[in-house]
């Protein structure tokens, strides 16, 4: 099928694609056969792969169809890997784990309508994560707008909401201007999503090579200073204060802040804990760390420097009962609009991670300064990590029985090695995991996020893996939060992928029962007593383990682990496991 033919003509002489974007643009067979004669003309698609490579864009995500079928092909001619998958949501989630990973924009390519309505997910959370990704939606003919043509959709105005930049391609001339614009947008500040709609007629338009306007690579976001009397007066807090506390958020992973944060920690000696994504920026086996009492060091803690996280719910916004009614807030973050969120903040250091970091590195080589190794708070919290883990002891021992949460992790934690990129997602399963499974790396621990997402588990394991060639990728997913993207299975095993996913099975969102009920309505949060997860990944040529008692476990993962190709490890659990009794009962 020809593409463009039939395209209905407006009023009006027809115009080369491309050739004026104020006019309706009506493909011309006449024109056509000129353009074939000329050997300099380009295409959009070809064109947009272009641009996008040079914008850094190693890797496109997405579903394929009309119309945009010819971008994939010229995007895998141009040297961008593409990836395709099964949902637009995963190919959204995947995109945004690739360019936090990577650290600049990748993209996501979708076809018009419902594959754009589906990729909203994507630039939703991506939005919420502040984390950068392109979406490019497939559009019908510019001339046909508003003719109710196949999945006709206000693309642009609906991705707006969700996006810091949404524009329409509106002819291949103007392709390196809004590549080059989507792209720098998303990056720059606080990163965030982009969206650009491709119309049917600007992917298959022709333009002269000579005619193409020449758009400059988007250069690494500059990384500004904070004040520096903000970093003293920080500075200054942090001494004065009894029971310092760092925070640090997944802001100083995406800004590579690592070796400035641990020098940081080191030098001070301050007690500091990791936000859920903010693990590993410096190790979780630091002796520092407060993971293990953060209930404790957050009530406790009067003096806060916070860095790259925001005062949101997984922060209990800064407020009592979950924090110190007077806390002292000193804030890092690149964003001057989050500046006294919440809270109103002590000490405002607007600027990127990295950079404010070494401002606070200068000040303390030139006035050396530690917090007191006697100071009754560190002894609180060594204590409260020393009662937490003996709560939960019996749990992670119960060799006989049914298999808890706990114990799943003994064996899931011995399993994975410190280069091993880590994806939870679940309730419990997401809970426990963070605080049982130990993070070295930065950016090597991705999760529900900051929106809460479920479904993003497969589309960010993709993502993981082919961002990171050679890495071993394990996804632990609850089984409500494996149905929502258990398809990428296929998808998985198509590229081959280093992938182990762990499915623990409680029967249910939040735990479900041992049988189907007998004659009464299935409870609404129940899942299939019986189900056989790890046959998914069978399905497909990976390989599938099925435990039902803990030892059975550490022989399974061991198994995948030789295996090395698309694994599945689904492990029942007692469908009554739970958490330790939380301090708070609404955080269970
Ligand atoms: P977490 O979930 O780890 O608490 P959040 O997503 O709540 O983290 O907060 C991350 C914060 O990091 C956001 O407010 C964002 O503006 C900020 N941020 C993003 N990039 C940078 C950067 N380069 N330097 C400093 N802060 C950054
Ligand atoms: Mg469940």
């Amino acid at each position: 099928m020809r593409r463009g033919v039939s395209v209905p003509r407006h009023r009006g002489a027809p115009v080369r694609a491309g050739a004026d974007h104020d006019r309706p643009i009506v493909r011309d067979p006449v024109v056509r056969v000129e353009q074939e004669q000329s050997l300099a003309t380009i295409n959009g698609a070809t064109l947009m792969a272009r641009e996008l490579k040079k914008q850094g864009v190693d890797y496109l995500f997405g579903i394929v169809g009309f119309p945009v079928v010819p971008i994939a092909v010229a995007a895998q001619k141009e040297g961008i890997t593409f990836i395709g998958m099964r949902n637009e949501q995963s190919a959204s989630y995947a995109a945004q784990a690739a360019s936090y990973l990577l650290g600049r924009p990748q993209a996501c390519l979708v076809v018009s309508g419902p594959g754009v309505i589906h990729a909203l997910a994507g630039l939703a959370n991506a939005q919420q994560n502040c984390w950068p990704m392109l979406l490019i939606g497939g559009a019908s003919a510019q001339n046909r707008d508003g003719m109710a043509d196949f999945q006709e959709e206000h693309q642009v105005e609906l991705c707006r909401p969700y996006c810091k930049y949404s524009a329409r391609v509106e002819s291949p001339k103007r392709i390196p201007f809004l590549v080059e614009q989507a792209i720098r947008t998303s990056w720059y500040g606080r990163p965030g999503a982009a969206y650009l709609d491709m119309p049917d007629d600007v992917i298959l338009g022709d333009i002269d090579e000579d005619q193409v306007p020449t758009v400059a690579p988007v250069a690494d976001p500059p990384r500004s200073l904070a004040d520096p009397a903000s970093v003293t007066a920080a500075l200054e807090a942090i001494k004065d204060a009894r029971n310092p506390l760092v925070i640090v958020g997944k802001g100083m992973a995406w800004s590579r802040a690592e070796s400035e944060v641990r020098r940081f920690i080191d030098h001070t000696q301050l007690p500091f804990l990791a936000t859920p994504m903010g693990k590993g920026v410096v190790p979780d086996d630091h002796p520092l760390s407060v993971g293990g009492a953060r209930s404790l060091a957050l009530q406790q803690a009067d003096t806060i420097l916070l860095l790259g996280a925001r005062l949101n719910w997984i922060l209990h916004y800064g407020l009592p009962p979950r924090f110190n009614p007077d806390v002292k807030i000193l804030q890092v973050d690149i964003a001057a609009d989050q500046i006294s969120h919440n809270v109103p903040a002590h000490a405002a250091m607007v600027g990127d991670g990295k950079a404010v970091m070494q401002q606070f590195l200068q000040q303390l080589d030139s006035q050396p300064w530690s917090y007191a190794s006697d100071a009754p708070f560190r002894t609180a919290i060594a204590e409260k990590i020393a009662e937490n883990e003996a709560a939960v002891a019996p749990q992670v021992a119960a060799d006989e029985g049914a298999v808890n949460y706990y114990r799943a992790f003994r064996d899931i934690k011995e399993f994975l090695s410190p280069d091993d990129i880590i994806i939870g997602e679940g309730a419990n399963t997401m809970d426990i995991g963070r605080t049982q499974m130990a993070n070295v790396h930065p950016r090597h621990r991705l999760d529900a996020g900051t929106y809460g997402t479920m479904g993003i588990g497969l589309g960010f394991a993709v993502a993981a893996a082919v961002a990171n060639p050679g890495k071993r990728v394990v996804a632990v997913q609850g089984d409500s939060a494996f149905g929502f993207s258990g398809m990428e299975c296929e998808t998985i095993c198509r590229y081959n992928l280093p992938i182990t996913v762990i499915v623990l099975n409680n029967n249910g969102i939040g735990g479900g029962q041992a049988a189907m009920p007998d004659g009464r309505p299935v409870p609404p949060n129940m899942l299939l007593p019986g189900a056989r997860y790890e046959q998914v990944m069978e399905a497909f040529g990976g390989k599938g383990w099925y435990c039902t008692e803990p030892s059975q476990i550490r022989p399974a993962l061991d198994a995948a682990a030789a295996w090395g190709g698309p694994a599945l490890v689904h492990i029942t659990l007692d469908t009554k496991a739970n958490r330790k009794p939380q301090q708070f009962a609404w955080k269970s």
